[in-house]
């Protein structure tokens, strides 16, 4: 019954957006709902602006933070400290941080973390061009901002043991960031604090 009820072009794209990952099929439907609710104008707008993205996005060839130039603008600049790379999951820790104004160093983003259940492997993320990165450039200091999740920590323990032999400091960021809290989500407050008082490990 509900088959022939619901409209093949609407159950065809509650589908697609149910194959994101963090979108089940409730928060599908609601985000295809919401969509119908709004304007059209305001619809097609939101649509065309997502366009935009895909189209002028994409991620910086030497760190990995989403940019619309070949190189972000931190790689771009050469008032940044080029001996300390921060490793964050997503881009938009990497914004969070720069929000706080409080670092200077590099990035680099692993575009996730290790995850069993995802079946996310190390392959996966950018591990390789991190190692690359370190191995290459005159890198003194690596700071595993990864979020203080299962997940996060497990992914952090992962690239430590990688970096550990190689004669820099490994630090990892904890102060004031509650275990399971997601970086982007910090005030920056907490985020700066998490940085200064970032330990060796
Ligand atoms: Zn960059």
């Amino acid at each position: 019954m509900i088959e022939r009820v619901i409209p093949p072009t609407l159950k065809n794209a509650v589908e697609q957006i149910s194959e994101l990952p963090g979108y089940g099929e409730k928060s599908a439907q609601r985000l295809a709902v919401n969509l119908l609710n709004m304007p059209r104008g305001e619809a097609k707008q939101l649509i065309e602006t997502l366009m935009e993205v895909l189209e002028k996005i994409h991620p910086c060839r030497e760190c990995g933070i989403y940019t619309e130039e070949e190189l972000c603008p931190v790689c771009a600049d050469e008032e940044r400290d080029r001996t300390t790379i921060c490793v964050v999951e997503e881009s938009f820790d990497a914004f969070a941080i720069e929000r706080t104004g409080k670092y200077t160093g590099l990035y680099h983003v692993l575009g996730g973390r290790l995850s069993p259940l995802e079946n996310i492997t190390a392959e996966d993320l950018n591990i390789d061009s991190l190692i690359d990165r370190v191995n290459r450039e005159n890198i003194k200091e690596v700071i595993l901002a990864t979020n203080p999740t299962v997940e996060g920590e497990a992914t952090a323990s992962y690239i430590y043991n990688l970096l550990k032999n190689k004669g820099i400091t490994i630090s990892r960021i904890a102060y004031g960031l509650p275990f399971g809290a997601v970086l982007e989500n910090a005030d920056d407050f907490t985020l700066a604090k998490a940085l200064e008082h970032k330990t060796p490990i």
